[in-house]
């Protein structure tokens, strides 16, 4: 089996839902030099079989009757290096579960992460997703994605509240990165490369990072032309803890942050900024540090007023609503992103606060809030949108990325015709395992197993 797209693939589905608003049923796709180049009805499909028939060793046929072929899925926010994390119950709130989490991976050795990574890679691409931003400390989900075959960018964390070590903590970040890039395996050195991944800085959130440390993040991301993710507004702890105080997160804090010079109660009592009156989000704006390169997680406490600066300054969200769930902080309701014209997309978080990886099912938790096509081209378009890769991938467009997902649906679905909402809600329902996933044209799953494990 080839399963390189050279010198051409040519694959047949039951429906294609390219995310541009245009659909075909019975449709097939040409694939070459890893980009889309060409999307066929059955006739056109027809005729390129007369013309170049299989036989000719010119064409490679891929038939998927009962798939629906999507572009492949964005996954906006988790971290895959949790994947392997204990179990922790359900339904205990977002700090007591985090202290847990942090608790019961600080003795994980780094091939532990690494492995915990890889496993999560190998569930998001089993799951249909191609692409993933992920934030990590370790930055083995780097090696993960690049190893699985998958694309992303990857955050490296950063965290310090002490102003006045800002310099030093950020010098300790560039020493981590480069041990990161300079020990990298072929897998990522090559797809940092060819930009398949890219590695990235990843202020944790308003209540870790200083605002002189997470301006040198944001600088550092610029010049290399790099977006950043971080947490933001996730629960009603953070924004009363930034806005006044938050004694609940106060202790958490002081159970998680590692030590420093000064005890960590002189600490916050000597943080300016926060007690301020200004939500997550001002506060963000207020020190420059809120632009259209942030790539912000959850949302969840922002008010009208803050998404009114949340969307004039072009920065991106990603919302995770069965995490926030499961972690009783929300959900946002996506709307009101729709309406203050916010570009967002989704993730799932870590598999330590979701129950999968799963795109398909985290869009289908936003319905009937919205059609399922709306929700479908927020794990697709509207997602590579959010993170400036739209020109690239993200639809099924000629000269496009093939960046591909098929996914399989019961024949008795198909044995009706449908439209193109009818058929995505049935993919959000059903949401199964991709049977075929292809990344820049090269199959990362065929028949539901995945290549890298072969
Ligand atoms: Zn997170």
């Amino acid at each position: 089996m080839n399963y390189s797209t050279s010198p051409k693939l040519l694959i047949k589905a039951s429906s294609v839902w390219t995310a541009t608003g245009e659909s075909l049923a019975q449709a097939a796709l040409v694939v070459e030099a890893g980009k889309i180049a060409a999307i066929l009805n059955h006739e056109q499909c027809q005729s390129l079989l007369e013309s170049e028939p299989e036989a000719t060793g010119k064409l490679e046929v891929i038939d998927l009757p009962d798939c629906v072929i999507t572009p492949g899925l964005f996954n906006l926010h988790t971290h895959l290096d949790y994947s392997q994390a204990p179990a922790i119950p359900e339904n205990i709130s977002l700090f007591t579960w985090m202290a847990q989490l942090v608790a019961s991976t600080r003795p994980w050795s780094p091939l532990q992460f690494a492995q915990s990574a890889l496993a999560g890679a190998k569930a998001a691409a089993l799951s249909g997703t191609t692409y993933l931003v992920d934030s990590s400390y370790t930055g083995q989900t780097a090696e993960a994605i690049a190893q699985t075959g998958l694309k992303g960018l990857v955050g490296l964390e950063l965290f310090g509240l002490d102003e006045t070590l800002a310099e030093r903590i950020f010098e300790l970040w560039q020493a981590r990165y480069q041990s990161l890039t300079s020990t990298a395996s072929g897998a990522l050195k090559e797809a940092l490369q060819c930009g398949q991944v890219a590695i990235t800085i990843a202020p944790h959130a308003p209540y870790t990072v200083s605002p002189t440390l997470w301006a040198k993040a944001r600088d550092w991301a610029a010049s290399q032309n790099l977006m950043l993710t971080a947490h933001l507004a996730e629960s009603q702890a953070e924004y009363d803890w930034i806005f006044s105080q938050s004694p609940e997160l106060d202790a958490y804090l002081a159970k998680v942050m590692p030590p420093g010079p000064k005890p960590f109660a002189t600490l916050l009592n000597e943080l300016t900024w926060r007690g301020s009156e200004r939500s997550p989000t001002k506060h963000l704006e207020h020190f420059g540090l809120l632009d259209k390169n942030l790539i912000a997680a959850h949302c969840v406490e922002l008010d009208t007023e803050d998404k009114q600066i949340f969307a004039a300054s072009k920065a991106s969200a990603a919302l995770c609503r069965r995490s926030n769930e499961r972690l009783m902080t929300g959900p946002a309701t996506a709307s009101e992103f729709i309406e203050a014209k916010i570009k967002f997309g989704f993730g799932s978080d870590s598999l330590a606060s979701n129950s999968d990886l799963s795109m398909l099912k985290e869009a289908a938790a936003w319905l009937p809030q919205m059609t399922a096509e709306q929700a479908l081209s927020l794990i697709t378009i509207k997602a590579a949108e959010a993170v400036n890769i739209a020109e690239k991938t993200g639809s099924i467009e000629m000269g496009k990325a093939a960046d591909l997902a098929a996914f399989p649906l019961s024949s008795d679905f198909w044995q009706n015709d449908h439209d193109q909402e009818a058929v995505a809600r049935k993919l959000l329902e059903c949401a199964p395992n991709a049977s075929h996933l292809l990344v820049d044209g090269k199959f990362v799953v065929y028949q539901g197993k995945l290549l890298a494990d072969s």
